[in-house]
């Protein structure tokens, strides 16, 4: 879409548009394609998938020889799974920066990192199409910006919970609302790798949060949500172990303020307790799970978290916990229902004719 700003900060080894005879290739929106299939993003690869040879494909990125023939530009767009007109964006997409992964370093998934990057990239653009600038952050001041140099995770959960004008003693609502109403983008991702629950990046100045669809573990979800907003908050621009801590500190901090009156609560349930009704009933008062709370008074070396933790396993085992539905996106999803009511058409069908590859795009608008 073209009310993109131009943005210096575009990756500088991106390759610009290749023009001629009135068509262009966006080789920006070629890779991007490329690592959301998990092709690797170079002209080998999209050589060998698509059956084009690989000079054609360097000679329509070096803006000398002929316009692409419509028969190689599909057999591009058929390997990498978009619509043509994917392929020949007119304005580049915005990187993705800040990227950071929930519980494994970033070191260790390229290959996710890379997806996911595209994917944060691919929502951007489709939210911009759908929402126009209105997801934009617009809101002064940033109410996810931190103003002072407060950088530690609880004492940022408590400078966020304080401009929400929530005190010390209210759980937090719905937490996937509250980062879509401060202007964060949260959207379902791609199937993710074990272990993996979420994902963040800055795409072009805006927040996205990735989630797993059919997330059936909502206090994990709203754990995940609440760690990515400590990136964000925090302004982390990478992963790494001191980063990741800080945003579970900051987790922490936002779903169960470490007051003196929580504290108590929770060393009387891990301590004097046998069971673990205490700790369930903080779980519902709260909104935050038993094995975040239990990894709590394991940092805070409160005696008996270990024996709770076993207790606890026992009892999954036996399905003894309830299983709740995760908390949905909602912003997207809706501007997707006004779209296709405005237009007539299946939202499907609106973004195939704007390039948007459909199965991403089903992804990014279900309820
Ligand atoms: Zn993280």
């Amino acid at each position: 879409m073209s009310d993109y700003p131009d943005d210096d900060s575009l990756d500088q080894s991106t390759r610009g548009s290749a023009s001629f005879a009135g068509v262009s290739v966006n080789w920006d929106a070629v890779w991007l394609a490329a690592r959301l299939r998990k092709i690797p993003a170079t002209f080998v690869a999209v050589a060998s998938e698509s059956g084009v040879a690989e000079s054609t494909l360097r000679n329509w990125d070096t803006d000398r020889v002929t316009t692409p023939s419509q028969k190689n530009l599909d057999a591009v767009a058929r390997a990498l799974d978009v619509p043509r007109r994917f392929l020949l964006r007119p304005d580049p997409i915005p990187p993705a920066s800040h990227l950071t992964f929930r519980r494994k370093s970033a070191r260790e998934m390229t290959d996710e990192r890379d997806l996911f990057a595209a994917y944060a990239r691919l929502a951007a653009i489709f939210a911009t199409f759908l929402l126009g600038g209105t997801w934009e952050l617009n809101q002064t001041p940033d109410p996810l910006r931190e103003p002072e140099t407060w950088r530690e995770g609880q004492v940022s959960a408590r400078h966020l919970r304080a401009r929400l004008g929530l005190d010390l003693s209210t759980p937090m609502p719905d937490l996937v609302n509250l980062a879509e109403s401060l202007g964060v983008l949260v959207v379902y991702g791609p199937a993710m790798p074990e272990g993996l629950d979420a994902c963040s990046a800055v795409v072009g100045g805006r927040r996205v949060i990735v989630v797993k669809q059919n997330d059936t573990d909502y206090f994990r979800q709203r754990w995940d949500v609440a760690h990515e907003l400590g990136h964000f908050v925090m302004e982390h621009d990478s992963a790494g172990r001191e980063n990741e801590a800080a945003a579970n500190d900051f987790a922490q901090g936002l779903l169960f303020p470490w007051t003196m009156t929580n504290r108590r609560r929770l060393v009387g349930a891990v301590r004097d307790t046998d069971d673990l009704e205490s700790l369930l009933n903080i779980q519902a008062d709260w909104q935050v799970s038993v094995d975040a709370l239990l990894t709590t008074a394991k940092k805070q070396k409160i005696r008996g978290a270990q024996e709770k933790a076993m207790l606890l396993t026992k009892h999954r085992e036996v399905g003894g916990l309830e299983v709740l539905p995760a908390e949905s996106p909602t912003v997207l999803p809706n501007a997707a229902d006004s779209a296709a009511l405005r237009h007539k058409r299946p939202i499907e069908a609106l973004a195939k004719e704007e390039g948007f590859p459909e199965d991403f795009v089903k992804l990014m608008v279900s309820h």
